[in-house]
């Protein structure tokens, strides 16, 4: 696909063919909003430098994005990748606990640092897992086991016993990072209460509760934050992908205590982060999102896709199971419902079928299954009825013929 031109939630190739962007995150306001390209060009036209200069754009940044939560939660850091943001967090989790035990949630990514690289079940990391990172498996509320009463103590269970574990090996909790939605992994429904008991478990145990944002942030779910309303306010949160639209910026937004410890003892500078155009993306991206009221649309638009897939998964044997959050769409595809066999195939075939039918979407999961959609959050009622009829027209069309025919 040779994609040359965005606009709102539209992608064209360079022969002019119209797609549209049901998988892209990180441009959260729409391609190319004039918004976002005017103010990094005026910015570019003024002044780019590095943050060892005071600058008015971080300062506005920060106190702008900082009201958006927790005021516990009172000191910003800048970097240019959510990776970046993982990798601070994992060093100012081992600084303040003096402690190396990591644990993440299995069939996860949370980027590609060699240290947090060592979050990812998708790629084994260089020179293989080390000793001091555990992966538990993610709430998965569809395959859960059978016959279990609670589903967040039996997921929650896991982590104690991962606690304990590292303790076996001498190993004590520097944190905990976890996705709020488990994007990766293929976004389950939660069970009540799980990250409250987790985060709980972590704080026993004497670890930094790390949520990493870069997916579920700046209100993909119809919420600001993934981990709003859930009960629980981390010691760490991580920000990335949407944040600037595309432009690279990214952040780490943590209780001050954390934070200011760490800057008298330990240095962290980054060339380009927080420089003053990064900032000028990421305050106009603040600005469509409230005076466009995009995280309304999300959850409205969101309501009203999730009904539709239903609908779809009613008439289609292949869907086991419709799950959404906001603009977040996943269907787990299963060879059959009873035993929720996952299908990959189908999944990759129907990702295929619905680019050439002019749809982007694409998958994820454990077992690589699940169709997930996340289109721009200025998607309209009228794009999300076509990302209906075309899914609808690309599952009819499917045969175990044609998946081995491609
Ligand atoms: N965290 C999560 C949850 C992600 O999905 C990703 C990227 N897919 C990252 C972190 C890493 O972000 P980046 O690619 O900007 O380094």
């Amino acid at each position: 696909m040779h994609l040359v031109r965005g606009e709102g939630a539209w992608l064209f190739d360079i022969s002019g063919k119209p797609y549209l962007d049901c998988y892209n995150n990180v441009p959260c306001v729409g391609h190319c909003h004039p918004r976002v390209v005017e103010a990094i060009c005026t910015q570019t036209g003024l002044l780019n430098i590095h943050t060892r200069y005071l600058h008015d754009h971080i300062l506005n940044y920060a106190e702008r994005l900082l009201e958006k939560f927790d005021t516990s939660l009172d000191r910003i850091a800048i970097a240019c990748t959510g990776s970046e943001a993982n990798d601070l967090a994992m060093r100012i989790a081992r600084f303040h606990t003096g402690s190396e035990g990591f644990i993440c949630t299995n069939a996860t990514y949370h980027g590609n640092t060699t240290a947090v690289g060592q979050f990812s079940d998708i790629y084994e990391p260089v020179g293989g897992y080390s000793k001091n990172v555990l992966r538990v498996a993610w709430p998965d509320s569809y395959r859960a086991p059978k016959g279990i009463v609670d589903l967040a103590d039996h997921y929650a269970a896991e982590v104690q016993t991962a606690i304990d574990t590292l303790a076996e090996r001498g190993i004590s909790l520097a944190g905990m990072m976890i996705c709020p939605i488990f994007a990766n992994e293929g976004l389950p429904v939660i069970p009540d209460g799980y990250l409250q008991k987790v985060a709980a478990l972590v704080a026993d145990a004497g670890g930094i509760l790390i949520v990493d944002e870069v997916q579920a942030g700046f209100g993909r779910t119809g919420r600001w934050w993934g981990h709003e309303g859930s009960g629980v306010v981390p010691d760490i949160v991580t920000l990335g992908k949407p944040m600037g639209a595309g432009y690279p910026i990214s952040g780490l937004i943590a209780r001050g205590e954390l934070i200011d410890r760490f800057r008298q003892q330990e240095m962290y500078f980054n060339t380009f982060a927080g420089n003053p155009v990064a900032c000028a993306a990421g305050l106009a991206v603040l600005d469509v999102l409230e005076e466009e009221e995009l995280i309304d649309n999300a959850r409205q638009t969101g309501g009203m896709v999730v009904e539709g897939l239903n609908a779809l998964k009613a008439k289609h044997d292949l869907i086991g199971d419709v799950r959404g959050d906001g603009l977040f769409f996943a269907l787990d595809l299963v060879t059959d419902r009873s035993e929720k066999t996952p299908d990959a195939t189908a999944a990759k075939w129907i990702v295929n079928d619905m680019a050439q039918r002019g749809v982007l979407i694409s998958r994820i999961g454990q077992h690589e299954n699940v169709l997930k959609a996340r289109p721009p959050l200025c998607f309209s009622a009228e794009q999300a009825e076509q990302l209906l009829t075309t899914l609808d027209a690309s599952l009819h069309s499917l045969t175990r013929q044609n998946i081995l025919e491609r």
